[in-house]
């Protein structure tokens, strides 16, 4: 993604601040920063520190948020933890007249559902449930990985998965691991459900296929046997963040050869995304070190990093080999093993 020099320097900025880093292309409108966008950063609104005015509503069902997005239009935002979108608008990179909460629906789109073959995440549940939730670290433990290294406490005790895929940022901790794990995203509109996978989910940086009067309720997660996956994040400060990071989710078949390898890889490119070319490099053939390198190399070469602050784009890209070797070996060696207890309690992970 080529950025102009203006807005090569906004990135810059905003890593500084622990904001998004990548910009939408110039002259074209970031649904997710609404009608500010740039250009206002441009102005020098890195300053501010209140947000413009706006009107506040709050939805009580899922029905009622679609109804109120509805009338309002794109003059509205739902907001969810707030973690994202409030930092976005205090800075006046995004602006919107009406900002609907929809906290209270989290009795009815946060939890985490075991069915046969899927496990269903609701849009509400919030980094803390994801990171304590024994079953979804049993089936999935690259959530844990990935809730490990998101943000602080505060944060994690607001901020939701929605809001994380919703966000679109290319650093997004939550996007990656949806990416390895071929998430489908239902979202709901007045005209009933849709299901979108997640390689279609993300359009561009801060751009997302939820329309105007949508809402993400849910993820759905494929659940295969004799799986398992991992997750690693390079960041320059605990709870940064991602310089770089990397999911692997892995399958074996009744040989032991790998029977399908996923990576999903942040921060190197508009959007998280996934790497095909290494799922048919491995498929059928033994797990080895050698094999993991080979598909380390397919991460660099097939990434697209920019130098920032945070490091060169060839500094990244050896970060996305590394990470996605070890991430790799990681998922092979954790198949058939029982997940480790106690994990879900990051205070004693000492973070
Ligand atoms: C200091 C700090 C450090 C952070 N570090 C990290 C990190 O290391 N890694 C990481 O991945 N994240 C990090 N984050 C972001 C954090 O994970 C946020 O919680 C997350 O990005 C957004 O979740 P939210 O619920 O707060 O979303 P909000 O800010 O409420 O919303 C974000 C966007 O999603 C939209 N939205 C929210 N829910 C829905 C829905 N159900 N349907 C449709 N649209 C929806 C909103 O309208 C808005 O546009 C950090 C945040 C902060 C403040």
């Amino acid at each position: 993604m080529e950025h102009s020099v203006e807005l090569a320097e906004l990135a810059v900025d905003a890593a500084a601040l622990q904001m998004p880093r990548h910009v939408p292309e110039q002259g074209r409108r970031s649904k997710g920063l609404g009608r500010v966008g740039h250009r206002a950063v441009l102005k020098g609104a890195f300053s501010m520190q209140v947000p413009a005015p706006f009107e506040y509503r709050r939805a009580g069902t899922v029905g009622e948020a679609i109804g109120l997005l509805d009338r309002l239009g794109d003059t509205a935002r739902l907001v969810a933890g707030g973690h994202s979108l409030l930092p976005m608008m205090k800075l006046r990179l995004a602006n919107f007249e009406y900002l609907i909460d929809i906290n209270d629906l989290h009795g009815e789109l946060g939890f985490v559902a075991v069915e046969p073959g899927w496990i269903r995440i609701g849009a509400m549940t919030r980094h803390r449930e994801l990171l304590e939730s024994d079953p979804l670290a049993a089936a999935f433990p690259i959530f844990r990985d990935a809730e490990r290294v998101i943000a602080d406490p505060v944060v994690r005790n607001r901020g939701t998965l929605g809001g994380s895929l919703c966000q679109a940022d290319p650093s997004e901790d939550l996007s990656a691991v949806c990416t390895t794990l071929d998430a489908r995203c239902v979202i709901r509109g007045a005209d009933g459900e849709r299901v979108v996978p997640m390689a279609d989910f993300h359009q561009g940086p801060y751009e997302t296929a939820v329309g105007d009067a949508e809402i993400l309720t849910e993820i759905r997660l494929p659940v295969h046997p004799n799986g398992s996956s991992a997750y690693e994040k390079v960041e320059l400060r605990a709870g940064d963040w991602a310089v770089v990071s990397a999911g692997a989710a892995v399958r074996l078949d009744d040989e032991g050869l790998i029977a399908d390898a996923r990576v999903g890889l942040a921060a190197v490119g508009p959007n998280t995304a996934g790497i095909p070319g290494i799922a048919d490099a491995l498929r059928g053939r033994p797990p080895s070190q050698e094999l993991y390198e080979q598909a380390g190399d397919l991460a660099a070469a097939g990434c697209d990093p920019v130098t920032d602050r945070r490091g060169s784009a060839e500094y990244k890209r050896y970060l996305a080999r590394e990470l996605t070797v070890r991430v790799l070996r990681t998922a092979v060696a954790r198949i058939g093993a029982p997940p480790a207890a106690g994990d879900g309690d990051i205070n004693r992970q000492g973070v």
